[in-house]
């Protein structure tokens, strides 16, 4: 395959298959996985810096003086800026100080310029700054990825439609983290219009609050919530499984170690919460989650330690 821009290499990840050979669930069962640490920002997020940008472009929001604010925890900025690179186009990202430094360090390898807000503020305190930042900056286009209707969108024109021509329509459950509820919402919804009978199940890191739980910070990064998203209004969904940081960053673990897949720990967390659903359903069901990152953003905070 030649290239000539990374952004053409956004999407058509592989599906990885585990088997009741593999992992314990109830014979003929399967657990997929969507392989989007292997997108060429490393996450998920790639989809949505390109129907972002794309978007803004066509609508005109989007010049060639724009620049790009968002806040983040880091896979959005990265996946802007990936993209943004191609348009000319500048970043400026706000990070709560505590995500991790790599993703910080490859955001500015794609010449964004990286603020910080402080970690105890959390998502809000980032949101907060970003809103001011683009009030006081000429020609800025913001996002706002937690509000914005255009996040579960992108998953709904790319994710969705991908994982149905792939796998069919013979799906049991989609299991899936949430940060932002893009990728659930934008996923989820499309899955239920071809396939009504899907179970529809979110992740959350103990320290969220969509099982009820209060609010506290967390290892598992780029999941978890202190408000619910606002894409989930129409959205029937079964359940959410609430996963421990030592669960998500063992799995993250076994996984690497047993299959050769280096994925973060919200990955670690989507397996367990996978695993959980296919052992109470019956036979021969088919579970799909999806694998948001790579594991390398995360070695500073010992994800193999
Ligand atoms: N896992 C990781 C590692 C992420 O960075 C994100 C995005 N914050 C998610 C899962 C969840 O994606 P979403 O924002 O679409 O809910």
């Amino acid at each position: 395959m030649v290239i000539t821009t990374m952004s053409q290499i956004i999407g058509s990840t592989p599906v990885f298959k585990f088997t009741d050979r593999d992992c314990p669930m109830p014979l003929g069962s399967v657990i997929y996985a969507k392989l989007e640490h292997l997108n060429p920002g490393g996450s998920i997020k790639d989809r949505l810096g390109q129907y972002l940008i794309e978007k803004g472009i066509q609508t005109g929001q989007i010049t060639d003086q724009t620049t790009i604010i968002e806040p983040t925890a880091g896979n959005t900025g990265i996946a802007l800026a990936l993209v943004a690179l191609r348009h000319g186009l500048k970043t400026i990202f706000v990070v709560p100080k505590k995500f991790s430094l790599e993703k910080q360090q490859i955001m500015k390898a794609l010449g964004a310029v990286v603020i910080n807000t402080p970690s105890e503020e959390g998502i809000a305190g980032a949101i907060a700054k970003s809103k001011e930042l683009a009030k006081n900056t000429p020609h800025s286009y913001l996002p706002l990825q937690f509000e914005n209707p255009a996040n579960p969108e992108a998953y709904y024109c790319s994710l969705g439609p991908e994982i149905v021509q792939e796998l069919g329509t013979r799906l049991s459950s989609f299991v899936a983290g949430i940060g932002s509820g893009g990728t659930f919402a934008g996923t989820a919804k499309y899955l239920k219009e071809h396939i009504p009978s899907i179970r529809l199940i979110g992740v959350e890191p103990e320290g969220s609050i969509l099982n009820g739980g209060e609010s506290h910070a967390h290892e598992i990064e780029g999941i978890g919530v202190e408000f619910i998203p606002p894409f989930f209004s129409d959205l029937p969904i079964d359940g959410f499984e609430t996963i421990s940081d030592s669960e998500g960053f063992a799995y993250a673990r076994e996984l690497a170690r047993k299959h050769g897949l280096l994925v973060g720990s919200s990955s670690g967390a989507a397996f367990v919460a996978a695993l959980r659903e296919v052992q109470r359903l019956p036979e021969g069901s088919l579970v799909l989650t999806i694998f948001p990152d790579m594991a390398d953003r995360y070695l500073s905070k010992g994800i193999y330690q």
